[in-house]
Order: C-alpha cells, then sequence, then structure tokens
C-alpha cells in the first residue's frame, strides 16, 4: 500500500514537472527568448520569453518554463523588449513629397502607432487606408481629418509655412457641420485650433461627444484654458496658450486677446495668430504666478484634459538639437528634394541668433513637465513631425528624451510613448504593454532605456501586427527614399 501511495505521488509529480516544462511548444511561432521585457504596469522583467503568433503575443513567460521547437528563434539575451512606440502628434501631409517615405520612417525607428493631428481628408485618408491594408510593415494611422478652425483661419494655404492643413466655421451651425463632415469619414478624433469662438468650440467638443469622438486641440485664444478644460476639452497640444493661462493676469490678458480678435478680424489667420503670441507669450512667461498655474492644473487633472507637450518642437528654437551631425545625418533618408530643402533651409536658420524670449520660453515649457507630473495630468509623446527640421521616427527618440529632461523618468517617458496613447484610444486591452493577449507590436532594443532613455533608439528590430522586422530590414526601410 505504502508503495502504491509513493508511486502515485511519484506519478503526480512528473505530470506537474511536465506541465512546467512545455516541451516542443510554439512550433510555428516567433519565440523571442532570454529577453528583458519593460513596459509601464509590470515594469522591469528579466528571462523572459516572448511568443508571437497571428498577430498577437500569445505568452510572456520565464524562459526557464520554455522550451520550444520553433524555426522562428531569436535570442534576445542582453537585449530589452519594449512596447511599439507612439508619434502621438504627427501631419502626414505636411510635406507632400515626404509623405510617401513617412511610413518607412516611423517603422525603421520603432514608431508602431501615429496619431495625424491634422490634414485634409482626401489626403490622410487614403494614408490610412494604405496602413490598414498592410498592418505588418506600416504603422497605425489614427487621423483628425483637418483642423477645426474658426474665421480667419490659421493653416489656410496662404504660405508653404501655413498649407491648407484647416477648415474654418465661421459660426456654431458650420462648426457642427463640420463635425459631421469629419465623424461621416470615420475620423478617429477632432482636433479643434485656436480661432473657433467660445460658442462654436463648445458646440464641437458636445457633438464630438455624442459621436464618441475625442476632441484635442489648440485651446481657443477667445478662451481660458480652465474654461475649455471644464468644457470636456480632453487633450491639449504643445501646452499652447498655457501659459497665459498660468499668468498672474491672465484675466487682462484674456481680455486683451479678445479684443485683438475682435479688431484682427480682416487679416490673415496666421497673421493674426502670431501677433497675439507675440503680444502676450513673453509677458505670461514672465510673470507666471505658482498659485494660478496650480489651480489650473487641478483643473485638467479634474477634468481629464490630458497634453501633448511636443518638447521637439516646443524647445528646439532655443536648443537646436538639429545643429548636430547625428540629426543632419538623418536627411540621407529623405527623398532627395526634401534633403535638400531641409538641408538649405537649417543652414539659414542656424545662422540666426537665438533670440532670449526663445530661452525663456524653452525653460517655460521644460520645467512645466515636472508641475504636470506632481498635479497628475497624464502626458503622451508626440513630435509635430515632419515640421521644423524633425525627420519622421528619429524625432520621437529626441522627445523622449526631452521628457526625461523636463523632468518625467525613463519608464514614465515610456508610458507617455506606449500605454498612454493605447488608453487614449481605449486600447488599453490591445496594446501598450507586454501581455499574453496583446496585440504584437513590440521592440527590440540594444541596451536599457531606464538606464539611459536615448537606448530606446538602439533599435535591433521591429515587431509589427506579429511581422519581425530584422535591422536588415530596417536598413532597407530607410535608405528606400532617400539619395541612391
Ligand atoms: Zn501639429
Amino acid at each position: 500500500m505504502k508503495i502504491l501511495k509513493n508511486m502515485l505521488i511519484v506519478l503526480v509529480l512528473l505530470v506537474l514537472g511536465g506541465c512546467s516544462i512545455q516541451k516542443n511548444l510554439y512550433s510555428d511561432a516567433l519565440v523571442i527568448r532570454n529577453v528583458t521585457t519593460i513596459d509601464a504596469k509590470n515594469g522591469l522583467q528579466e528571462n523572459r520569453t516572448v511568443v508571437v503568433k497571428d498577430h498577437k503575443i500569445i505568452d510572456n513567460i520565464p524562459t526557464a518554463a520554455v522550451k520550444t521547437s520553433s524555426s522562428q528563434i531569436v535570442d534576445g539575451t542582453g537585449k530589452f523588449l519594449i512596447p511599439g512606440l507612439w508619434d502621438a502628434h504627427v501631419h502626414l501631409s505636411f510635406e507632400q513629397d515626404l509623405t510617401p517615405a513617412m511610413f518607412d520612417l516611423f517603422l525603421a525607428y520603432g514608431i508602431t502607432s501615429i496619431r495625424d493631428t491634422g490634414g485634409q481628408l482626401d489626403l490622410v485618408l487614403p494614408e490610412r487606408e494604405k496602413a490598414r491594408k498592410n498592418p505588418n510593415s506600416t504603422p497605425r494611422v489614427m487621423i483628425a481629418g483637418p483642423l477645426l478652425d474658426g474665421v480667419p483661419t490659421v493653416y489656410d494655404g496662404s504660405s508653404p509655412g501655413r498649407p491648407k492643413l484647416g477648415l474654418g466655421a465661421g459660426s456654431v451651425k458650420e462648426a457642427e457641420a463640420l463635425v459631421n463632415q469629419f465623424a461621416t469619414a470615420q475620423v478617429d478624433l477632432i482636433k479643434a485650433y485656436e480661432m473657433l469662438s467660445p460658442a462654436a468650440f463648445k458646440a464641437v467638443l458636445k457633438l464630438a461627444k455624442s459621436k464618441g469622438l475625442k476632441v484635442t486641440g489648440h485651446v481657443p485664444l477667445s478662451m481660458d484654458v480652465v474654461e475649455a478644460s471644464q468644457a470636456g476639452m480632453n487633450s491639449m497640444e504643445h501646452m499652447r496658450n498655457l501659459e497665459m493661462a498660468c499668468s498672474k493676469d491672465w484675466e487682462s490678458l484674456l481680455d486683451q486677446r479678445q479684443n485683438l480678435l475682435k479688431n484682427g478680424a480682416d487679416k490673415e489667420g496666421g497673421t493674426l495668430r502670431s501677433n497675439i503670441h507675440s503680444a502676450q507669450r513673453t509677458h505670461a512667461v514672465e510673470n507666471q504666478d505658482a498659485a494660478r498655474r496650480n489651480y489650473v492644473l487641478k483643473e485638467l487633472a479634474q477634468n481629464g484634459t490630458w497634453q501633448i507637450p511636443t518638447l521637439s518642437i516646443m524647445t528646439t528654437s532655443a536648443l537646436r538639437p538639429f545643429a548636430t551631425d547625428e540629426w543632419k545625418n538623418t536627411f540621407q533618408f529623405l527623398p532627395p528634394s526634401v534633403a535638400d530643402r531641409w538641408s538649405s533651409n537649417l543652414a539659414n536658420y542656424l545662422a540666426t541668433p537665438i533670440k532670449e524670449s526663445q530661452q525663456a520660453y524653452t525653460k517655460w515649457a521644460l520645467d512645466m513637465i515636472t508641475h504636470l507630473k506632481e498635479a497628475n495630468v497624464p502626458i503622451m509623446a508626440g513630435t509635430d513631425c515632419p515640421i521644423f527640421f524633425l525627420t519622421p521616427g528619429y524625432s520621437l527618440h529626441e522627445e523622449l528624451a526631452l521628457l526625461v529632461k523636463g523632468g518625467l523618468t525613463p519608464m514614465e517617458a515610456l508610458e507617455a510613448a506606449t500605454l498612454r496613447p493605447a488608453q487614449y484610444f481605449n486600447m488599453e486591452k490591445e496594446l501598450g504593454v507586454i501581455e499574453k493577449g496583446m496585440l504584437a507590436d513590440l521592440v527590440l532594443l540594444n541596451a536599457n532605456p531606464l538606464d539611459n532613455i536615448k537606448n530606446t533608439s538602439t533599435i535591433e528590430a521591429v515587431v509589427r501586427n506579429g511581422q519581425y522586422h530584422d535591422r536588415e530590414a530596417l536598413n532597407g526601410m530607410l535608405r528606400k527614399r532617400g539619395k541612391k
């Protein structure tokens, strides 16, 4: 009897042991073995094996528990796996001779999803369609459609610096008609812009919400940030006009803006906006009030108004990171017409002296990252590429470094480019962390991004929708459109 009992125990142990070593499993899956996984929910986990099949992560388990016979095994020893990155602020149609190169550039730099924050429907809809048809080799694309602006309209197509990215609504009715038009085209969000009247802006928020669409944008110059946030604005780009709201004399600045808008109704939209920024920005930056700022940021946090600071564009006029050879070297991957234009424009730009006001604004923007963090206002990473020499893909890594410079930890910066955008689009059950059941958008790095955020650019491979793109394939994407 005792022998029989012992035999039974041995049998049970054998069965249990057999379960912990899963022999010959995952025979036709992508298996990344013995890698360190990093995501904003689970933190850093060493010695993991991540298994990808049919576009999804089907396992993330300790390497010791896996024995596989798959023909597609990647040795992840000494490497780091992070979720695919988002650039949450791009303009696919800003420079049309660059548009055909952008998807390759994004993917080669580990950007597996993008949010287009302004472009005409006839230009951005086909791009989203292209991306949907080729999910293994293009980033996921979310679009806002045109900037929903007021009259006069800022991006009205009046100059190369202001291509026609926007449409102007002169009344509440016209604003609502535009929301309906964009919703019919199945945009993924709405972007409200600076020249909208308070009534039209609020009507846009209300109608978009009823259609399940988030509204991001620039707080209209006719309004205060708190009023826009309380009305339900979901997110703000570039922390636009936040400096004015945090100024000790924010009320008189608002009065002044409303007067300038009234008196400048016959001006070009872009000119009028620039004049107003010039009249108020530097003054506001020099007159920040801590108590008022705390109140404004508390409102943003309470109302769920997220921030996309786009430090890449906000700070570079003073920091000028594009002066480095590393940055200029990325121009070789742009179509020759774009590379030539950017090179000559950049040389001209670098010849101008940095203004004191640019330095002050940059300092304000970097300081604000810590204030946002302390106030628990969620942040997403976005660049505004390809405006202002921001090479698509490459510039997102600069944005992450700037967010860390501003006060985020490297993990928080990663969160801003992975989990946060997933949450923004209600996709957190599918994207943003490395867990079983998630869509397989991943980036394999050669160095730990938590040690130094710049290590996000040490890309060994990119997995998009389950498809593994090794370094050689990524190099091919980079070289596809550049000078031969
Ligand atoms: Zn933009």
